[in-house]
C-alpha cells in the first residue's frame, strides 16, 4: 500500500497483519482533516470496536498538520518538528485506542482545498476501495473550519468514484468545529461517546502539542459530550453519559442524491422553521 505523498505514514499498531489486510478488516472508519479530529469525532466508533471480534476501527488523517499554533513547550519548534510530533501523537492514539490501522496522508491543506485534487482524491479512493466499513465518520457540512469542509468534499468525491456496491454502508458527519445540537431532533444521529471515559480522555490528552498551550480540547470534547447527553431531552433522565451528534450523510453519497449544499440547506431551513414555529406559537 502506497500513497502519493512521500511523507505518508501507514501504521498498524498491533504490528500485524500487513497494512492491506488491516485496512480490509476495518468495520468503523473515520477520516479527519487533522491529528486529533478522529478522537473528537469518533469515540463512539472506537468504543464500538474495543474487544469485539469481527470489528476493527481505522483512522485516516488527511493533512500534515503544518501551520498549527504552537505555544509553551512547542513554541520554538520548526514546522518539520511540529509535523513529527503530531504524527507521533496520532500513532500513540492509535495504539491506545487499539485501532487496526492508522493512515496519515500528509497532504498540505492547500492541496486538500482544491476541488477534485487528483492526489488527495486518489489516495482516499484507494482507502475506501480497500475496505467496506459499516460506518464511515466524516466531518459535518455545517462545520466552520474550512479545511474540514474541504476534506469532507474530497471524501465524497472519492466515495462517488467507486461503484455503488463498494461504497460505505452508512456515512455520518460529526461535530468538531461547531456543535450539532441545533439539528432538528428527528434528524439527529446520537453517537454514544460516553463509554470508556478513561480511555476517551486519554485519547484526547495524548495530543499534548495541541492541548498543553492552553486549548483544552480534551476537557472541551468531554464536556460537550456530557452536555449533549443532558440537554437532549428536557423530561427524560440521561440514559447515556455522553453523546456526539452527527448528520446522516448517506443520501449525499448515492448516485442521483442531493448535492452537499442542497442537502445542508434543507437541514438549516428546517431548523429555522422550527425556531420560527415555536416563537409564533407562544407570542
Ligand atoms: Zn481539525
Amino acid at each position: 500500500m502506497q500513497f502519493t505523498d512521500p511523507g505518508a505514514d501507514i501504521f498498524v499498531p498491533a504490528g500485524a497483519p500487513a497494512a492491506e489486510e488491516a485496512l480490509k478488516s476495518v468495520s468503523h472508519l473515520c477520516v479527519g482533516a487533522h491529528q486529533d479530529d478522529i478522537e473528537i469525532m469518533a469515540q463512539s466508533g472506537i468504543s464500538d470496536c474495543l474487544g469485539i471480534p469481527g470489528r476493527a476501527f481505522g483512522g485516516v488523517v488527511v493533512t500534515n498538520g503544518a501551520g498549527s499554533p504552537r505555544t509553551g513547550n512547542y513554541a520554538h519548534y520548526s514546522d518539520q518538528q511540529m509535523l513529527d510530533v503530531r504524527r507521533e501523537e496520532q500513532r500513540e492514539a492509535a495504539r491506545l485506542g487499539r485501532y487496526a490501522i492508522q493512515i496519515q496522508l500528509n497532504h498540505p491543506s492547500s492541496k486538500v482545498k482544491q476541488p477534485r485534487h487528483s492526489e488527495v482524491v486518489g489516495d482516499l479512493t484507494a482507502i475506501f476501495a480497500g475496505c467496506r466499513p459499516e460506518i464511515l465518520y466524516l466531518h459535518n457540512p455545517a462545520d466552520k473550519h474550512d479545511t474540514h469542509i474541504a476534506v469532507l468534499y474530497r471524501c465524497l468525491e472519492a466515495i462517488k468514484a467507486l461503484p455503488p456496491s463498494q461504497r460505505p454502508r452508512r456515512v455520518l458527519g460529526c461535530e468538531v468545529w461547531r456543535d450539532l445540537d441545533w439539528l432538528p431532533d428527528n434528524e439527529k444521529v446520537a453517537l454514544d461517546s460516553g463509554r470508556d471515559p478513561g480511555l476517551a480522555l486519554k485519547l484526547l490528552a495524548v495530543f499534548d502539542s495541541q492541548v498543553s498551550g492552553g486549548k483544552r480540547y480534551d476537557l472541551a470534547a468531554m464536556g460537550r459530550r456530557a452536555a449533549n447527553a443532558t440537554f437532549h431531552t428536557s423530561h427524560a433522565t440521561d440514559n447515556v453519559a455522553g453523546i456526539t451528534w452527527a448528520i446522516d450523510l448517506t443520501p449525499v453519497t448515492r448516485d442521483g442524491g442531493p448535492s452537499l449544499a442542497e442537502f445542508t440547506a434543507g437541514i438549516v431551513g428546517r431548523f429555522a422553521a422550527d425556531v420560527a414555529a415555536r416563537l409564533k406559537a407562544w407570542a
